[in-house]
């Protein structure tokens, strides 16, 4: 993944929308990409059911499209399960595993991450690989620790393109902003974590993820070792992400 000097801005569509909500927004980020191209990677995740009418909408422009989930299994009799395969061979180009919602609500670990994000890397996407404290965490100083064990357990030992979403997990959707310095730790901590432990794979992108808007995005961005951000509830409004992208 060569993204020298841009940023990698990811909106996260999670469960929401109908086909005409998906198509449309689609269609309006696509005609802001072409009234205004921008240098930085876009990337919209929309549900499994809208990756088609999205990347059909999208089709001409530079933005990418991404799943919010993939199965660890190639094919075969895995009901209800998609394949990193299946996403590839539709035209998706990432996808995001271990989103904090997936590691609570379906008890997803980190074990199972890192197999979603091996076979994502095997099928040609790039894996955007989630992790993030609890807010317990953090209240008892717990975050390196739990972020390091999360890093372990959940980044592959690979040299191919993957991206690392840090996500406060009290920061998701709850308006709250992890502050810069917390954000700069982290991030830092990550890198130096990345250099030591992965070094093939060294300066893989790190985004940040929680409650990011149009107001505090460029601020978040302008922050050392933040290569982007993975955006929520802020993308799924065609003018409001596409402000997020124009700060960065
Ligand atoms: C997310 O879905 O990963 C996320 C960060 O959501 P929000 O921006 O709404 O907090």
């Amino acid at each position: 993944m060569n993204l020298k000097n841009k940023k990698l801005i990811v909106g996260n569509w999670k469960m929401n929308g109908t086909q005409e909500s998906a198509r449309d927004l689609a269609a309006d980020l696509a005609e802001k990409w072409f009234a205004t191209p921008s240098c930085h990677q876009i990337v919209v995740c929309p549900p499994f059911p809208y990756l088609s009418i999205t990347l059909n909408r999208l089709f001409g422009t530079e933005i990418a499209c991404g799943a919010q989930d993939c199965s660890i299994y190639e094919k075969g009799a895995y009901t209800g399960e998609v394949s990193a395969f299946m996403l590839k061979d539709i035209g998706c180009d990432y996808v995001i595993v271990g989103h904090s919602e997936r590691r609570q609500h379906h008890r997803e670990t980190s074990e199972l991450v890192c197999q979603k994000a091996e076979i994502a890397c095997k099928s040609g996407l790039i894996p955007i690989i989630c992790v993030g404290e609890t807010l317990a965490d953090r209240e008892g100083q717990k975050t390196l620790e739990v972020l390091e064990e999360q890093l372990k357990t959940s980044i592959p030992v690979i040299d191919q393109g993957f991206a690392i979403a840090y996500e406060p997990v009290w920061a998701i959707g709850t308006g709250k902003t992890a502050t810069t310095a917390a954000i700069l730790e982290v991030h830092t901590f990550i890198r130096t974590w990345l250099q030591k432990n992965r070094k093939k794979a060294a300066d893989a992108l790190i985004l940040y993820g929680g409650s990011v808007t149009d107001q505090n995005a460029q601020e978040i961005m302008s922050l050392a070792h933040v290569d982007g951000v993975l955006v929520g509830g802020a993308s799924l409004k065609a003018e409001t992400f596409w402000q997020i992208i124009q700060s960065a």
